[in-house]
């Protein structure tokens, strides 16, 4: 499930962004100036930011060069104006790509997928994550422990992601919240107990003592080290 922050001050832009973004299904997250992108950014942890140049207070170029001093993930920057895609191309703002607006929704899909497809392979993300004996395939939408299928419901699926992509970290539900139903849904905290009663059910040998995906008291979930 990648998430896609959106730092665009015109809210209906914004918004047909994110709309687009969801039918493609990425998670969007928008920010309408750029302190509340950078924050943003620090908290929620997305996997691409697509930039507006031209912003209230701290403009795209500003958040772009903050972005790149804690973060590698991929930058695509929004530019009105000839004069910014040269600010985009001469400084060295580490932007990984830009598109000038009007553009086609069609257009700025294709460069988030070529990019997140670039950053990807940089890093090694693999598409199988290995735990002991349990193997998920984000391909194949599979999960098996000791080569044997485990039925999971799309839900459970993408809770386990998530707890796998940050094993041995403790997760709140908050956090689970977001990245696993995102903010668009209405659902309260009881949903992730919920899903990691029955996840535990599924790939823990006994749910009452779990081992692999752990209760951390006071904090939220992690799934073993
Ligand atoms: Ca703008």
């Amino acid at each position: 499930m990648q998430r896609i922050l959106i730092v665009e001050d015109e809210s209906a832009l914004a918004e047909t962004l994110a709309v687009n973004l969801k039918a493609e299904g990425y998670r969007t997250i928008i920010a309408s100036d750029g302190v509340s992108a950078l924050d943003l950014a620090a908290s929620e942890r997305p996997d691409l930011v697509i930039l507006d140049i031209m912003l209230p207070g701290l403009d795209g170029l500003e958040v772009c060069r903050a972005l790149r001093k804690r973060t590698d993930i991929p930058i695509i920057m929004l530019t009105a104006k000839a004069r910014e895609v040269d600010k985009v191309i001469g400084l060295e703002i580490g932007a990984d790509d830009y598109i000038t607006k009007p553009f086609s929704m069609l257009e700025l899909i294709a460069r988030v997928r070529a990019a997140l497809r670039r950053h990807n392979k940089d890093i090694g993300k693999q598409e199988v994550i290995q735990s002991g004996d349990l193997t998920l395939d984000r391909a194949s939408h599979t999960v098996t422990i000791s080569s044997v299928d485990v039925d999971l419901r799309p839900k459970e699926f993408d809770l386990l992601t998530v707890l796998l992509e940050n094993k041995g970290r403790a997760l709140s539900r908050e956090a689970l919240l977001r990245q696993v139903w995102g903010e668009d849904e209405y659902i309260d905290h009881n949903t992730v107990d919920v899903h990691i009663r029955r996840l535990r059910e599924k790939i823990e040998d006994d749910p009452s003592k779990p081992k692999r995906v752990l209760t951390i008291r006071g904090a939220g979930y992690k799934f073993a080290p």
